[in-house]
């Protein structure tokens, strides 16, 4: 192979951003991406949006978000678990992301209003991550930097704290590339069952991986084994209600379930198991894959009757309707009677309130073990919605 100043395995966001950069500044790159040519881009094809601080509304972002409140959001979704230095830059390099992004292509669209509500915080790319991860890989092309597919590096010679080399697999041979600098950008391990299991037991076995099913941690466990030094906790992810009907693998942002606030969600029992109207739904929409993970078959059921029709995204598989709550779990496989005492139980908790499903507002249950903060409505009017 010839020669390159900088070797970047794996091709998503960040691997391209680092291809683009170094070319930039002058060097010989290739990209060795294992997925191939119709499936690039990682988890990053599936992403939509990109969180960033502004002091003034911009052409795509709302009203202000300064740096103080994005660190604040950060520090409480990881419970003050977060890594200072790089919380700070993060933060601080958010603002200049989108201009320079718009350098190779990339587009945003106006903000969004609706049901994410996100307008503010958020700039949302225009054709989504497929879209902008297209914008990349042409630019790569036109600065003339060499990508490789269905390139899955297997090895790294790390020797003396130095990468020297780097095996990768194409195809049925194999190749050594010599690079003068090696980037590794090439996900997590979130696409590996049994390193998964690892962590989380058997019920890793039941997980739907939303993203793609190419970021099997190979990098990782070679930088592990070499000596790197591990950092964060392994089982923190940002894991979703997804459609248990989705894909096992890549079905993306269209899989998830969006009505969870608005109804209750019960396990296989038909028990709830968690305040449904903790939070405001963006902020608190991720904690639910880790609930569901703990339930028996890491599955649950949202259920929702006619009123809450409207304030949520329809999932993208139709949802199962009866018209009573006993039908409704025979339809679910539930045990009726027990649904039917769950929702009976939640009703009579519910205590009238003014429903805003916009904002927290001040519908919740009363002496309800777990209660439900906020959209609290009685389950009463069919059609029923599982
Ligand atoms: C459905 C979904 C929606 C999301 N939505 C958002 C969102 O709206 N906003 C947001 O901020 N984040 C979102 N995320 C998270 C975000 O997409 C990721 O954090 C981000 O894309 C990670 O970028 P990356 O470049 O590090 O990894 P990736 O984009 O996953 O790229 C890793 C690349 O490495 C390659 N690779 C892996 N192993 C090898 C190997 N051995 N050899 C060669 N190549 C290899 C893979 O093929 C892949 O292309 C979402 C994620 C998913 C799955």
């Amino acid at each position: 192979m010839d020669i390159y100043d900088v070797a970047v395995v794996g091709g998503g966001n960040a691997g391209l951003s680092a291809a683009l950069t170094a070319r930039q500044a002058g060097a010989r790159v290739i990209v060795l991406e294992g997925a191939p040519r119709d499936l690039r881009g990682g988890n990053s094809r599936h992403t939509r949006n990109l969180r960033c601080a502004h002091a003034a509304p911009t052409r795509v972002l709302t009203d202000t978000y300064s740096e103080d409140e994005f660190l604040a959001d950060l520090l409480r979704a990881t419970r003050n678990d977060t890594d200072g230095p790089l919380a700070q830059l993060l933060v601080g390099r958010s603002a200049g992301c989108p201009e320079w992004m718009e350098q190779f292509g990339v587009r945003f669209q106006p903000s969004l209003t609706g049901t994410l509500h996100l307008s503010r915080t958020n700039a949302f790319f225009l054709g989504g991550g497929k879209a902008l991860m297209n914008s990349y890989y042409a630019s790569a092309d036109r600065m003339g930097i060499e990508v490789l597919y269905e390139a899955e590096v297997i090895a790294l010679d790390i020797r003396d704290g130095e990468c020297r080399g780097i095996t990768v697999r194409l195809g049925a041979r194999t190749e050594q590339i010599r690079p003068r600098t090696v980037v590794v950008a090439a996900g997590g391990f979130e696409a590996n069952l049994e390193w998964l299991e690892e962590i989380w037991g058997e019920a890793a076995a039941n997980f739907v991986v939303r993203g793609t099913p190419y970021n099997r941690g190979t990098l990782l466990r070679l930088l592990l084994d070499a000596g790197a030094q591990p950092v964060g906790d392994p089982s923190e992810c940002h894991a979703i209600a997804v459609d248990a009907r989705a894909p096992q693998f890549d079905g993306g942002i269209v899989t998830r379930l969006d009505s969870l606030p608005f109804g209750i969600v019960v396990n296989t029992h038909a028990d709830r198991f968690y305040d449904e109207g903790e939070d405001a739904w963006p902020k608190r929409y991720a904690i639910w894959g880790r609930l569901i993970a703990r339930q028996p078959d890491q599955t649950a059921f949202s259920i929702v009757d006619a009123k809450a029709h409207g304030t949520f995204i329809p999932s993208m598989f139709p949802p199962i309707v009866a018209p009573t709550i006993r039908e409704l779990a025979v339809a679910l496989g539930l045990p009726a009677d027990r649904l039917d005492a769950t929702v009976d139980a939640f009703n009579r908790a519910v205590r009238p309130g003014t429903f805003t499903h916009t904002a927290l507002d001040d519908c919740r249950t009363e002496g309800l073990t777990p209660p439900k903060s906020h959209w609290a409505q009685r389950l009463d009017t069919p059609p029923f919605w599982g």
